[in-house]
């Protein structure tokens, strides 16, 4: 898959999704919300009603039995049209009461009612009515009733004035509506409170969010949404950006390490030859002339033909690691093995060396000469980087399954950009350095399936690890 086809596929699973979920999520939250506080609202609204008509049940109600009490006190003195006065006046005083009348019959169920329990009734039959029955106190007998019909508009429009745009349904004990405001609208819930001083119930309609309230308050959250998975979509290509470009450099430096390390080996191994054979006649000639100026010129010719040889060898090491022989061989014999090399070296550059050995054997299956090489190495990169004298520790250790083996110096200690780059062919800080030294060096601990890990300090020193898995 090509990167930038991987790339919009990322996208889509890292900032789409995210956004249309979270988005469809933020809405129907809001959107919960929104209905509970409607809920709410609807429902204290309903209360208001309740308590209002609550009110004006048990004063109208408290009106009538008064009433009736003085008329059953001067039942004997009253006539019937002055009773039908008094009522008549006190309905024009209440707006409540659309008409207040006297029966001295009970002609309805309602009467019938009251006269039995000797309280006062409400009818909601066909229109909302107060009965009360007027007692006589000495017989407690029924005397007659006063029938208050009750101004139903009066309330509705009260209720509309409250909350203009709601829809309220009164009903009655039997299930009928005795007033509503505003037709029904379509809605998911309702609201429902009881009377305390009837059977009877308020229905309201819960109002639905329209689609443009629920943006308008889901939006701000949405847009916070995005751009927050935006910012997080932001570090995540930086982090990509930033782990193809080490993948990047990982790769050339592999291949220019492998281009190198073939060049290298196969010109060394083409410059042998003719060095094998210039050797060979120098050997020839330093037979023929024997006076004492030339053999010292062939000496120092075979010297530096010895050091090229060395050279050469190093650069095959580079290139692919061919025909080696891997033997099990102690380290701690490797490294003392070589100890006199280092020991002399040391002893030329003021350098005090110290070996301990390990106390216990530390079989390595290995080829010899090329961890030789390594510790060789390493042992002149320290030796090097202590100019006026120091202290070289060379020690070996087990730890599981491991063989360690420790190069310590006390010299100069690597500077950061030197560091930084550490194995990577050519990177030197010497005037004849080749840079080429821990090249081979990992290589070679690479090839044994080991590691290598430098610890320096600047002014203080360098301590190498490295280690090789035990047989
Ligand atoms: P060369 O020795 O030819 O420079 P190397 O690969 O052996 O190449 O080392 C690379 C560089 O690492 C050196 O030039 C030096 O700067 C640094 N270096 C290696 N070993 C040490 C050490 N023990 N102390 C300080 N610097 C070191
Ligand atoms: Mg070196």
């Amino acid at each position: 898959m090509g990167r930038e086809k991987m790339r919009r596929w990322l996208y889509i699973l890292l900032v789409i999704v995210p956004c249309l979920v979270g988005s469809a999520w933020i809405v129907l939250w809001q959107d919960e919300q929104q209905q509970q506080q409607l809920v709410e609202e609807t429902r204290l609204f309903a209360n208001i009603h309740k308590n209002d008509l609550d009110r004006f049940l048990s004063e109208t109600t408290a009106r009538l039995e008064t009433l009736a009490l003085i008329i059953s006190k001067h039942m004997a003195m009253l006539k019937e049209e002055e009773i039908h006065d008094i009522l008549h006046d006190m309905q024009k005083q209440d707006v409540r009461f659309e008409r207040i009348s006297f029966f001295s019959e009970s002609t309805t169920a309602a009467m019938q009612l009251a006269k039995t329990t000797k309280r006062t009734v409400i009818d909601s039959h066909h229109t909302t009515t107060i009965v009360t029955p007027i007692i006589y106190e000495k017989t407690n007998e029924t005397a007659g009733f006063l029938v208050a019909k009750l101004r139903t508009n009066y309330i509705q429009n009260r209720m509309k004035i409250i909350h203009p745009d709601a829809s309220f349904r009164l009903y009655d004990e039997n299930g009928a509506i005795l007033m509503s405001t505003n037709p029904l609208r379509p809605s998911k819930q309702t609201v429902t409170v009881h009377l305390n001083n009837a059977p009877w119930m308020i229905e309201a309609n819960v109002p639905s969010v329209s689609i443009k309230q629920k943006m308008k308050t889901a939006l701000p959250y949405i847009l916070s949404l995005i751009v927050f998975i935006h910012i997080i979509w932001l570090f995540i290509q930086y982090w990509l950006l930033k782990r193809q470009t080490m993948i990047e450099r990982m790769e050339t430096e592999a291949q220019k390490l492998e281009l190198v390390g073939t060049l290298a080996a196969s010109t060394a191994h083409e410059i042998r030859n003719p060095l094998a054979g210039i050797k060979g006649f120098i050997q020839l000639l330093s037979e023929k002339h024997k006076d004492n100026e030339s053999q010292l010129y062939f000496s120092v010719i075979q010297n530096e033909i010895t050091r090229i040889n060395d050279i050469v060898n190093e650069f095959l090491i580079l290139g692919k690691p061919t025909a080696q022989k891997l033997e099990t061989c102690d380290l701690n014999s490797i490294v003392q093995s070589i100890h006199p090399m280092i020991e002399s070296q040391a002893h030329l550059h003021n350098v005090v060396y110290t070996f301990h050995r390990a106390d216990v054997p530390l079989p390595i299956r290995c080829s010899k000469d090329h961890l030789k090489q390594v510790i060789l190495n390493l042992a002149k990169n320290a030796i090097e980087a202590m100019s006026r004298g120091g202290q070289l520790t060379i020690s070996l250790t087990k730890q599981n399954d491991w063989a360690v083996l420790h190069v310590a110096d006390t010299g100069c200690g690597m500077p950061k950009h030197v560091k930084d780059k550490l194995f990577q062919p050519f990177v030197t800080s010497k005037q004849t350095g080749t840079g080429l030294g821990l090249v081979i060096c990992k290589r070679i601990i690479d090839m044994h399936k080991g590691t290598i890990d430098i610890h320096s300090i600047e002014e203080k020193g360098t301590t190498i690890t490295v280690r090789l898995p035990l047989q």
